[in-house]
């Protein structure tokens, strides 16, 4: 999709309301309990189908429109947050996924608490995703994430290994979690230097006493490459691919009260 293209069905979409939230468990690896759902956007065609991010996004950061969906997208994870409370009476927490571009802004910790104060949201249940698509001057993403922390979101370090985010701009860096890009187990990961790198991620997120998240595992291959390597947390197919509104609510209520073992079950459900 060009740039034209791609800005006419998001405007399109964004009028007639077809911009909708998806959902993908984060998932511990040893126990399977999900840590929280990544909160990723579709647009709905009138016809059935979805655009995926990939598609749109691109353009969108490099307009800036990106800010206006991300606004978009934590409203509805908190809306998403309020349900789950009411509905099934779990306290899921959602991460969402913010450009680098926010960081001009000077109150975008401030926006995002009014966004989760609206929907009588606790800050902690919101993890911010500092996505990879646009660069901005390590000072001023240093201290959106700084007033993001202060504000009780926590922050993660989104596509780690693919993007803008190199060792030295983590020396004054405030986060909590690491997810590692799913280029790492892509191709011939069993044979290139995959495993050695994602060792030394996961080493390194220890050694800051950040949470690893590994993601993009899709077989099981994948999810033990991972496990073997050290990591702790990953999201991936193998445990559901991004959920619609509907089904998502319908995976909490399904394991509502269940316990440990049936949330295994929910998880590895949708291999
Ligand atoms: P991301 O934040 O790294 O999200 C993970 C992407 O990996 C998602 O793609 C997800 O569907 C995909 N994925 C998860 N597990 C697997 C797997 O096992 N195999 C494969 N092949 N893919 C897997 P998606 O939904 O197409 O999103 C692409 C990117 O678009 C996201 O990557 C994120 O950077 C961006 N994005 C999505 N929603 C938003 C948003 O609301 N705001 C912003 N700023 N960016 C967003
Ligand atoms: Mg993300
Ligand atoms: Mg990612």
């Amino acid at each position: 999709m060009n740039n034209i293209d791609a800005m006419k069905a998001y405007y399109e979409a964004k009028a007639q309301g077809r911009i909708v939230p998806y959902f993908q468990p984060i998932v511990s690896v040893n126990d399977h309990q999900m840590l929280a759902a990544e909160v990723l956007c579709r647009i709905q065609l009138p016809e059935g189908g979805l655009i995926t991010p990939d598609q749109f996004i691109p353009s969108l950061e490099e307009t800036g429109e990106i800010c206006d969906l991300d606004w978009y997208m934590a409203e509805r994870a908190c809306q998403m947050a309020l349900s789950t409370d009411v509905e099934c009476d779990q306290q899921i927490k959602f991460s969402v996924n913010m450009s680098r571009r926010h960081a001009y802004e000077w109150d975008a910790a401030e926006h995002l608490l009014a966004i989760a104060d609206r929907y009588m949201v606790d800050p902690e249940r919101i993890m911010v995703e500092i996505t990879e698509g646009y660069s901005v001057e390590d000072y001023l993403l240093n201290n959106m994430m700084e007033n993001l922390r202060e504000a009780g979101f926590s922050v993660a370090l989104d596509d780690f290994g693919e993007g803008y985010a190199t060792l030295g701009s983590l020396k004054e860096a405030s986060f909590d979690a690491i997810k590692i890009d799913r280029s790492m187990v892509g191709g011939d990961f069993t044979n290139d230097n995959s495993g050695a790198i994602i060792q030394s991620i996961v080493k390194l997120a220890k050694n800051l006493g950040v949470k690893a998240i590994g993601e993009g595992a899709e077989t099981y291959e994948q999810l033990l490459f991972y496990i073997r390597c050290g990591c702790e947390y990953a999201q991936g197919n193998i445990y559901g691919k991004p959920f619609s509104e509907e089904c998502f609510l319908q995976l909490l209520k399904e394991g509502k009260g269940d316990g440990e073992d049936d949330e295994v079950k929910i998880m590895v459900l949708r291999e």
